[in-house]
């Protein structure tokens, strides 16, 4: 009898051929060791870069004052919170902050996930099933998609930004099972592309076909509309219109976790059924006393959204002066389209050598053919970063012109 192969040594060998085949494709992922600093900053290598990767949009992760909230938290709770929120995890520093967010967004009430992952994860298993169908955006965020896969409903994936797509489709779906669940599910400000969903026309649509509307403000809050309440509220819509809206405090609240804000009857169901709210430990609740620093800062220091006003004004001039493929966006997330991952992570290196970390995104975060440069602005960034930023960009991209 042939001797069966040692089964890690074969399992490894099958991980190493797609490894290398990855790498081949461009495709490969590497992590580095990065220190934020403050001003958008930070140290790689003992080498200090402007940062125009991070999606600290308010310039909060390096705030002071959340420094404090986190210390202060400590001094009172202590550093884990030892159970998940349904034992003994629930601390009065995550109750006031879920008041606090769902007065921030207008709603009943709010429920704190450890991250926008789990939230989007819970959202859709805890509201549909076998029966069902989940309806999103092409371009939606992966932990939408896992949402949706995981709820075992049936995935319905409809054109970018399209409410008139989203529409038959909701209707053929209504044809075949006209008792079932139809829960729509968009990004507000796409995070890869910058651009808005089509809020009141979705919410329209579905309330026309009986649908659930649920939006992942990710990108949105803190940075849309008066005081950073989103694009929601910056599209006037409401809790009827939008009776599902999940949030993170990671991106521009410059904290950790994310919530879901809707109805006192929505939020006692995820509490009841959302798996990944249940069976997981409570976040820290210093990270909580963190974000209401966040959430004060959004609201009283409107300077910071006007700030980034400017700054996507003047990087959109610069770069529309170069002649640089921008994307229609007037949010924080500024792409450059390039097309193949070769050639986005060769740009994006050639500013690292020049002392700007700038992402390259690929597949299959994008898809095919649409590698991109993932520039991302915030509030702590200077107009001359913008401007040393565009002219690195142009030249590199002449330099490109010119060697091939
Ligand atoms: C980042 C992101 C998430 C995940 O949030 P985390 O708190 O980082 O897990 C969800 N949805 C969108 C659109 C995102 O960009």
């Amino acid at each position: 009898m042939p001797q069966a192969p040692d089964p890690s040594t074969a399992l490894d060998a099958e991980l190493a051929a797609d490894l290398a085949e990855r790498e081949a494709r461009g495709l490969y992922r590497r992590r580095r060791i990065v220190q934020p600093r403050p001003g958008a900053r930070a140290r790689v290598g003992g080498r200090e870069y402007v940062n125009f990767s991070s999606n600290d949009y308010l310039g909060l992760a390096c705030d002071p004052r959340l420094a404090d909230g986190l210390r202060e938290g400590l001094t009172e709770h202590g550093a884990g919170s030892g159970a998940a929120h349904l034992i003994t995890g629930h601390s009065a520093l995550h109750h006031e902050l879920e008041q606090a967010l769902a007065a921030f967004t207008g709603r009943p009430r709010a429920l704190l996930f450890s991250t926008g992952y789990m939230a989007n994860i819970g959202i859709a298993q805890a509201l549909v099933g076998r029966k069902d169908a989940v309806l999103e955006d092409r371009l939606n965020h992966a932990s939408l998609l896992d949402g949706a896969l995981a709820s075992r409903a049936k995935l319905i994936r409809y054109q970018h930004a399209d409410a008139d797509d989203l529409d038959r489709r909701l209707a053929a779906f209504r044809e075949k099972q006209p008792d079932a669940r139809g829960l729509v599910m968009s990004d507000s400000v796409f995070s890869m592309d910058g651009d808005i969903a089509p809020l009141a026309e979705l919410a329209t649509r579905c309330r026309a076909q009986g649908a659930c509307l649920m939006v992942d403000e990710a990108h949105g809050l803190g940075v849309c509309g008066p005081q950073g309440r989103g694009a929601v509220t910056a599209a006037g819509l409401g809790p009827d219109e939008v009776p599902i809206l999940m949030g993170t405090l990671g991106k521009a609240f410059g904290s950790f976790g994310a919530f879901v804000a809707g109805s006192e009857t929505l939020i006692e169901h995820l509490i009841q059924h959302a798996r990944s709210y249940v069976y997981t430990t409570a976040t820290p609740a210093p990270l909580a006393a963190s974000a209401l620093r966040a959430l004060a800062i959004s609201r009283e220091e409107d300077w910071r959204r006007d700030k980034l006003a400017e700054l996507i004004q003047a990087f959109r001039a610069a770069a529309e002066a170069h002649r640089l493929p921008l994307m229609a966006s007037d949010t924080p997330i500024q792409p450059l389209m390039l097309g193949e991952a070769d050639r986005a992570v060769a740009l994006s290196r050639a500013l690292e050598a020049q002392g700007y970390l700038v992402q390259a995104i690929r597949p299959p975060t994008v898809p095919d053919g649409t590698a991109r440069l993932r520039i991302t602005l915030t509030a702590a960034h200077s107009l001359d970063d913008v401007r040393g930023l565009v002219t690195a960009l142009a030249e590199n991209m002449d330099h490109e012109m010119d060697t091939r």
